[in-house]
This record gives C-alpha cells, sequence and structure tokens, in this order.
C-alpha cells in the first residue's frame, strides 16, 4: 500500500506536472502581485470577495489536480479473467499483464498496465485518464478554466492602466489609476497573459472533448472504436457483404451518462448496457477489428538501420523529418536485417512491431527489454517481404499512393507475386 502511494507521488516528478505548477505559480504570483495594486483585497468587500476567489480557484484546481494523479484511472488487476470461462473468446489478451483485458480496459504502454474504461493518457498529469480519475479531471479543467479567465481578466486590466497611465493621468482620468508596473513587473504581465491566454484556448479544447467524453459515455478510444466499425460496414457493403450495425453498448442517455462519470455506479469492470447489447458487444467489435488489422499486416525486413529518433535529419534527411507522421506513437530503433511486422504505410514512414529474437522474448517475459518494440520508423529503411501464402487479392492499410512509393524507394523493392 505504502509502495502504491511512494510510485503515485512519484508520478509528480514528470516534465508534465513540472511544467503545470510551474505555470500556475508563475501566473498565481504576477495575479496577486497585480491586484494588490489594481484592486486591494481590503478596498471593499467585493475587493475581498474577488482576492479569494483567486485564492479559491487557485487550491481547488491544485487539489483535483494532485487527486487525478493520486487517485488514478483504476487499474484492472493482472492475470484478470472472467468470472466464466467461456466469456474468454469473446476477450482480448494482454501480454503484458498477462491477463484479458475487460471490456472499456485497455493497455497503456507508458503507465505498462490495462486501465479501466481508458480514456488516454495525459503527460500533463502523467496518468491516464480513466474510469477513477475522470470526474477529478473534469473539475480540474474546470476550475482551471475559470481561474484562467480571471487572472486574464485582472492582468490585460492591470497592463492598461500600467502602460497607459500617463496618458489617462493626461487625461485627467486619475481615479483609480494606481497600478505602476515596473519593467520587470511589466515583462512579468506581459509573459503570463500570454500563458494564459494559451492555457486558456488549450483547455477549452480539452473540456469539449471531455463533455463529449462525458455525455455519450464515450471514451477517446471507444470514439476510434466506433468509426472503424462504421468504416468496416461501409467497405464490407460496398463488396456485397452485409455485416449487422453495430450499436454502441454503454450510452444510456446523457443525464445517466453523466452521473456514472461523476457517481460511479459500477465496479469499471461490469457497465451497464443498452438493451439488445450485452457485456460483450464491443470486445467482439474490437475481435473483428483485430482480425481485420491482421490480415493487413505485411512482413518488412529492414535493409538499414533507424535511430529511433523523431527527427532524424541527420541519418534520413529532410523529407522524412518535414513528413513526419502527427502521432505521439513511440520511434523504434531497427537495425539491417530485423523483421517488422507493419500495419499502417505513409509515404515516409511505416509503423508495426519488430519481430524480437528468442533473446529478447526472454527479456520481454522477465519485463527486462528495454526500448519500445511497436512503433514508427523511417519507411526507406526497409523493404516489404513477401510471402508464398499471402493471398494475392489482399491491401495493405495506405495512407498515401503506395504503388508510387515502391517505385520511388527503388529496385530493391520487389513487385508482389500474385
Ligand atoms: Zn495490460
Ligand atoms: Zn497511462
Amino acid at each position: 500500500m505504502f509502495c502504491d502511494w511512494l510510485n503515485e507521488l512519484q508520478r509528480f516528478l514528470h516534465w508534465g506536472p513540472v511544467i503545470v505548477f510551474s505555470l500556475m505559480t508563475c501566473v498565481t504570483w504576477t495575479t496577486v502581485h497585480v491586484n494588490a495594486m489594481w484592486w486591494p483585497p481590503a478596498e471593499s468587500f467585493n475587493a475581498a470577495i474577488n482576492f479569494v476567489l483567486i485564492v479559491f480557484f487557485n487550491l481547488i484546481t491544485l487539489y483535483h489536480f494532485s487527486m487525478s494523479i493520486l487517485v488514478g484511472p483504476g487499474l484492472l488487476p493482472k492475470h484478470w479473467r472472467p468470472e466464466n470461462p467461456e466469456d474468454e473468446q469473446f476477450l482480448q489478451f494482454c501480454k503484458v499483464c498477462d491477463g484479458y483485458k475487460a471490456p472499456r480496459a485497455h493497455h497503456c504502454r507508458r503507465c505498462k498496465r490495462c486501465v479501466l474504461r481508458m480514456d488516454h493518457h495525459c503527460p500533463w498529469i502523467n496518468n491516464c485518464i480513466g474510469w477513477a480519475n475522470q470526474a477529478n479531471f473534469f473539475y480540474f479543467l474546470f476550475f482551471f478554466m475559470l481561474g484562467s479567465i480571471q487572472s486574464a481578466l485582472i492582468i490585460g486590466f492591470s497592463c492598461y492602466e500600467g502602460i497607459y497611465r500617463r496618458a489617462l493621468l493626461k487625461q485627467g482620468d486619475t481615479d483609480g489609476i494606481r497600478v505602476v508596473l515596473t519593467l520587470r513587473s511589466a515583462m512579468a504581465c506581459m509573459y503570463s497573459l500570454g500563458i494564459v491566454v494559451g492555457v486558456l484556448l488549450a483547455t477549452l479544447k480539452l473540456m469539449q472533448l471531455q463533455i463529449k467524453a462525458i455525455i455519450w459515455n464515450l471514451s477517446e478510444i471507444e470514439g476510434w472504436i466506433v468509426k472503424k466499425a462504421e468504416y468496416r460496414r461501409y467497405a464490407s457493403s460496398s463488396i456485397g457483404i452485409a455485416i449487422p450495425t453495430f450499436d454502441y453498448p454503454y450510452d444510456m442517455g446523457v443525464w445517466r451518462n453523466i452521473l456514472e462519470t461523476f457517481t460511479p455506479s459500477n465496479d469499471g469492470i461490469n457497465w451497464p448496457v443498452r438493451p439488445g447489447c450485452d457485456q460483450y458487444t464491443m470486445t467482439r467489435e474490437q475481435l473483428a477489428q483485430k482480425v481485420q488489422k491482421r490480415a493487413r499486416t505485411r512482413t518488412y525486413r529492414c535493409i538499414a538501420s533507424a535511430t529511433g529518433y523523431w527527427l532524424p535529419i541527420l541519418s534520413q534527411g529532410l523529407m522524412v523529418t518535414i513528413c513526419m507522421p502527427c502521432a505521439d506513437d513511440p520511434r523504434i530503433v531497427v537495425h539491417k536485417g530485423d523483421l517488422v511486422q507493419v500495419t499502417r504505410v505513409q509515404e515516409y514512414w511505416l509503423y508495426g512491431e519488430r519481430v524480437l529474437s528468442k533473446r529478447e522474448q526472454k527479456l520481454q517475459k522477465k519485463h527486462q527489454l528495454k526500448g519500445h518494440i511497436r512503433g514508427w520508423f523511417p519507411r526507406c529503411c526497409a523493404v516489404e517481404q513477401f510471402d508464398e501464402d499471402q493471398s494475392a487479392g489482399d491491401t495493405v492499410d495506405v495512407t498515401h499512393n503506395t504503388d508510387q512509393k515502391k517505385t520511388k524507394t527503388g529496385s530493391k523493392i520487389k513487385k508482389r507475386k500474385t
């Protein structure tokens, strides 16, 4: 128990929480400093309320920020299995946690655990957002937004008074012109105002995503699964194969969805579902999507090494660097001769999982394998390896014109055997 808390406390020692704390400290200091001149708390009852609100927003934001980290998203126990062994056929297996993934649970590669109703991994709290801490995260964003609006108004009005002080005094507007800015405090105001406006815009975007997730009871990951389910049916119907429609099982209506987030009535594993659905409606769809993904997988053999850098301008050149994938997935190191199971192809990059040697497989079992094995790497480092057994009709999931690229990457790339 003590070790768990110690691990959670270590999550604060990460660039995400450190940046959030630093920015909050900077903005709060500036706000309190200029507010003392602009509207001193001792001046009136309203001024005192304004000051109390500054303190309140800061404290409650810090509380929910800390609780988002400390409470965590809720982890699926390692080696988890459904009560009824027959239900195992409807679930995916997590090799890392050595257990089945409960409905709505996903494995987070950064937390290295399966997370209950995983929404996303947030670098700012250095933890996942999930079943247990979504309400704390929402409150954190909400009060952070209110505090930022208040700070932006106080700093903005104070800056205006401080900068145009002489002009206002010349006009005879001497009442209430009390803000005197030194060069240092003027710079601090400008800096804080820039931060607070930027942070406010980012928070509004995050709030919008969280509100959607809460009122539809649809996490960010589930949103992707639903989109893929729609595409799967569309693609199948276009070739004359009809698949039964997919009914998202967890949308119980806006009010119940909101209650489910703020006062959870379930254990994060068994969820209330819509009529006509069951606990495994979603996981069956996920399994079907996985089968399709496996069918799209192609094996590539590396013909050159890749550094695993995000901007490999020195080793791979300008175009590979400029056209890097817009995703925060890891970049993997590969060496000449390595095999990679590729599932996504872009013009200059491939996404896949490196095939491990027997020694590496042993290390992985002992959790001693370092570095990522799944991620992006430059496409010019590998060529597709064709298998006699591969069906001729299969196509690779491409986001750009693959055929053109095959010729561009040179004669080393063999034409597919048909
Ligand atoms: Zn897992
Ligand atoms: Zn995580």
